[in-house]
């Protein structure tokens, strides 16, 4: 009798191709849209893993998909990424390149490889970010960035395109002078469920500085579940708890909330 009254919200980035979802996807989905979770992107991390978002795209309405190679995997892709790439673009509910972008976080120097090993890991992972940018300039679509212990490079990377395409920086986790930066390239951040962590105070702070037309909300489950969940299988549904927190931490209703986050995510995901 109310759910008209219930605030929908997106979630930006899903891994809805995961095996933690063979047994139960159709509940997920369910559930996600109970919770008013109106619109679920599933995020690509490698060819294979991007074709299955596109299926599931094709065969749910509430499903999207991006389609990208994960920098963490960057030493299995294929030599040019973009033949495929731009024929995936070309599907009406890819909306996005995507996870793109540049990790150090586990460098083969800190498991046993040379300075060599890490300084050719990295060249590339900053080629096929390379392939992937111009694939999203050629196919009109903004990507989906992802960076651990790599900002400076990362942002450095983006900044030459900057104009011709955008990025969110998804799973955000640095300081508001960060995120400034972000913004200041023409770029976005979104947030996760770490906003709910009794640990996350840093990325509160980031959110409150944040202005509520220059972010998203997303869930990037299977990981990441918010409280009270924390530990358990993420699900689209939690972005209702996500968008809780954020909420408070912005001073706003769940109703400006909203239509602010959905407002950027249809002009940045243009084809959602
Ligand atoms: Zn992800």
């Amino acid at each position: 009798m109310t759910d008209h009254l219930m605030a929908t919200f997106y979630d930006t980035h899903a891994h809805l191709d995961y095996p933690d979802y063979a047994g139960d996807l159709p509940d997920v989905i369910a559930r996600a849209q109970a919770a008013g979770i109106a619109k679920i992107i599933s995020i690509g991390t490698s060819l294979s893993s991007s074709e299955r978002a596109v299926r599931l795209a094709e065969k749910y309405p509430p499903i999207y998909a991006a389609v990208g190679w994960h920098p963490s995997e960057a030493m299995k892709a294929p030599a040019d990424l973009r033949p495929a790439l731009r024929e995936f673009a070309k599907h009406p509910k890819v909306v996005a390149i995507g996870e793109i972008g540049l990790d150090y976080h586990r460098l083969p120097g800190s498991q046993g490889g040379s300075t060599e090993d890490d300084a050719h890991y990295k060249r590339r992972q900053a080629e096929i970010f390379q392939q992937q940018m111009e694939v999203a300039i050629e196919a009109g679509l903004n990507c989906i960035i992802h960076q651990r212990d790599a900002f400076e490079d990362t942002l450095a990377q983006l900044k030459p395109f900057a104009g011709k395409i955008r990025g969110v920086f998804h799973c955000f986790g640095e300081n508001a002078e960060r995120m400034k930066q972000v913004l200041d390239a023409g770029s976005l951040v979104s947030f996760t469920g770490i906003v709910t962590f009794k640990n996350g105070q840093n990325v509160r702070d980031t959110v409150a500085a944040t202005p509520l037309d220059r972010f998203m909300l997303e869930t990037d489950c299977p990981y990441l579940a918010p409280v009270p969940y924390r530990g358990k299988r993420c699900e689209p549904a939690y972005v209702k708890e996500i968008s809780e927190t954020v909420a408070r931490v912005k001073n706003c209703s769940l109703e400006e909330l909203s239509a602010a986050t959905c407002k950027t995510a249809k002009e940045f995901f243009h084809k959602l």
